[in-house]
Parts: structure tokens; sequence; C-alpha cells
């Protein structure tokens, strides 16, 4: 069975000498030696000024949201995971969708002004498939109308944009290490932030504590455990390699593609991209019906990533979204993880021909 992703396992000898280190300090969560380890040494690979790890890639949406004061409406992107609108709406806020940009699949900025009201607190938007969204102008957007910017970039664990870590623009920016995803600690996530905002957003991640007998403000549990710090310093000497493996199979893909109507995903300029996932776009929902099928007749199973478009959430009133409702319809995500190419690329090649002798 080909699934859409394989999580990388870090040889098993690796990922328990890290562990022994728990044992030996008999303390399994409560910032041990190993979560702040994992921190010190993301901090340095990503080269971010703060991180702030956490026990999925959802909660560090949550605590933004709440530990930046957050209120009333907030600007953000109906194609995404449906974690970034959940998390608005969980914290007690309104989301206001604002529709994409037909190529890059990232909150088209050209429409964001238009949706601001005096109610408008923020801008969470996605780096879609760890597609940059267009950090400048986001930014000279939110100055100018005095808001606050997430970046939801579940996505984009080690990718640059003009130079520096993307997860360095807007006031906050998160990430998911979930199983699934490109760098992960089996659950886990983090939070990136300007460093004015570290101390208000750590309180609000561990109960509020300030020490053990006072309390700072509201908080809630979001503390990373020491065995998923583990996992995490297991896998991170492996990402040169990771990357390296994905790269050769996003090149091979593009190179069939090439002369097919399947549309690839165009990543914006000055961008060191990740290959963290591998989407294309289909002419039409029933051709990428038809190539889903034949894939699953031979056990291959690729992933419609996103869908539904998140405008059409059953707990939201509807608000048409024309284009990212198009594109999750007709995007599908390929089979792409460190293993897939082994056998000389043979599995990638027949995920290929299925694909061009179905479309
Ligand atoms: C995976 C993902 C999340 C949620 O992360 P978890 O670690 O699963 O909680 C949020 N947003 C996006 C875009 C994601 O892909």
């Amino acid at each position: 069975m080909i699934n859409v992703t394989k999580t990388f396992l870090p040889p098993q000898d690796e990922y328990q000498a890290l562990l022994k280190q728990a044992w030996d300090t008999g303390w399994m969560t409560n910032r041990g030696v190993l979560v702040k380890a994992l921190e010190a040494r993301l901090q340095s690979y990503l080269d971010v000024p703060r991180v702030l790890t956490m026990t999925n890639g959802t909660l560090p949406l949550q605590i933004a949201i709440k530990g930046l004061g957050l209120s009333g409406e907030i600007i953000t992107t109906p194609f995404s995971y449906v974690a970034t609108t959940s998390s608005i709406v969980w914290e007690g806020c309104t989301p206001v969708f604002v529709d994409i940009h037909p190529d890059y699949l990232t909150i088209d900025e050209t429409q964001i002004e238009a949706a601001i009201t005096e109610r408008t607190t923020a801008i969470l938007a996605t780096h879609v498939f760890g597609n940059p969204c267009d950090v400048e102008a986001i930014e000279t957007i939110a100055k100018k109308h005095h808001l606050k910017v997430i970046y939801d970039a579940a996505h984009s664990f080690g990718v640059r944009y003009k130079g520096q870590s993307v997860f360095n623009y807007g006031d906050v920016s998160t990430c998911s290490f979930h199983a699934t995803k490109l760098f992960h600690t089996g659950e886990g996530g983090a939070l990136f932030c300007q460093p004015e905002y570290y101390d208000v957003l750590f309180y609000h991640h561990n109960f509020g504590h300030q020490g053990n007998e006072a309390f700072q403000g509201l908080g809630i549990n979001a503390k990373m455990s020491e065995p998923q710090a583990a996992m995490g310093l297991a896998v991170l000497p492996y990402m040169t390699e990771i990357l390296n493996e994905r790269q050769l199979i996003c090149e091979q893909y593009s190179a069939a593609f090439e002369l097919t109507p399947l549309e690839e995903l165009p990543i914006r300029p000055d961008t060191d991209w990740n290959y963290s996932y591998y989407p294309v776009l289909f002419e039409s929902e029933a051709q990428l019906l038809k190539v889903k099928a034949a894939l699953e007749l031979h056990s291959i199973f690729p992933r419609r990533y996103f869908y539904p478009s998140l405008n059409t959430l059953p707990y939201l009133e509807i608000t048409p979204m024309p284009i990212s409702e198009s594109i999750s319809k007709r995007v599908m995500c390929l089979p792409l993880y460190v293993g897939l190419k082994a056998n000389d690329f043979e599995t990638v090649n027949q995920i290929i021909r299925i694909i061009k002798t179905n479309i």
C-alpha cells in the first residue's frame, strides 16, 4: 500500500539513546532537557529568534489568537487545513474569508483590504504547501490598518524566503510537527514569534503560571513532552537526507507531467522551497476522481488536500469563494516520502503511468 505520505522514522537506537536522557533525569515533561535541547537546535537550524514547542500544531494557532488578544473578525484563507478556520471559531472570533491566488493558492493579498471592517483585528493566512504568502504586501496592509498577522506555516518547515526563514514574517508563525509532516515529533508543533510576544505566549501555553505559586494570566496546557522532543532530536539530523530524496521524487514527477494538461504548483520567486507536498491540479473534478480511482485499484492512495474549501464548513455561514472552491475540487497531492523511490523509481514511474493513461 502506498499512501500520500509515510512517517520518516529515525534509527530506533538513536531515538532510544535520546530517551535514555529523559530516564536519567526522571522527567517526562514540564520542559525537561530534551524539549530545551530541541528548541535550541531548531532555533539555530531554522535561524529564528524564538521557538516555543507545543503538543501539536493546532494549539499554537489558538494560543496566538488568544495571546495577541484578538477578537471580532479575522481575515483568513478558505484554502487550508480545517485547523486554520476552526481555531478562529474556537477562540470566539469570526473568520472572514478572502479568496486565493489561482497559481500560488495562498490568500489573494489584493482582495484583503476590501474585506477589512472596523471589527477586523488580524489576518491569519496559510503558506500553502510551503509556498509563502505575499508577506510583504500583507505586512503593508497590516501596518496601515493596525492588524496583527499570524501565519499558519504548518507546511513550511525549513522554507526560506528572501534569504530568511519564512517563520520570521508576521507577528507569529505556527508549525505542525505531526507524523505526516516534513519534520515531525509524532504529534507536536511550535510557535515562532518576534521576541516582544514570547513571554505572553509562553505563559498562555503553561496554564498562565508565573513560577509555581503565581499566575500571570489565563493559560492552557500545550507543553511538548520529553518523548516527543526525543523524536524531534532524532529526526532533525536527517533533514538534509529527507529533503534531497523528496527533491528527486518531485523532479521526477515534474519531468513526467511537463507536457500534460496537469498543472503543478508554481513556487513564489525568491523562495527556497521544502518539497513538502506534491499537489497537481486537474482540468476537472471528474478527471481527478477517475485518476484517484485508477490509482486506488493499485493500492496507491493520494489525498485530496485541501478538500473541501473551508468557506463551506457546516458551522459557518456560506460565503462563496469561487477560486478556492474550484481548486479544492481539482487538486490532489501525490505520494511523496522518503523510501518511495526504492527500486530505482519504479513505484514513482508506476504512479506516473497510471495518471498519464487516465487524463
Ligand atoms: C497539519 C496542519 C495543521 C494542524 O496541525 P496538527 O499538528 O495536526 O494539529 C494546521 N494547519 C495546517 C495547514 C496543517 O496542514
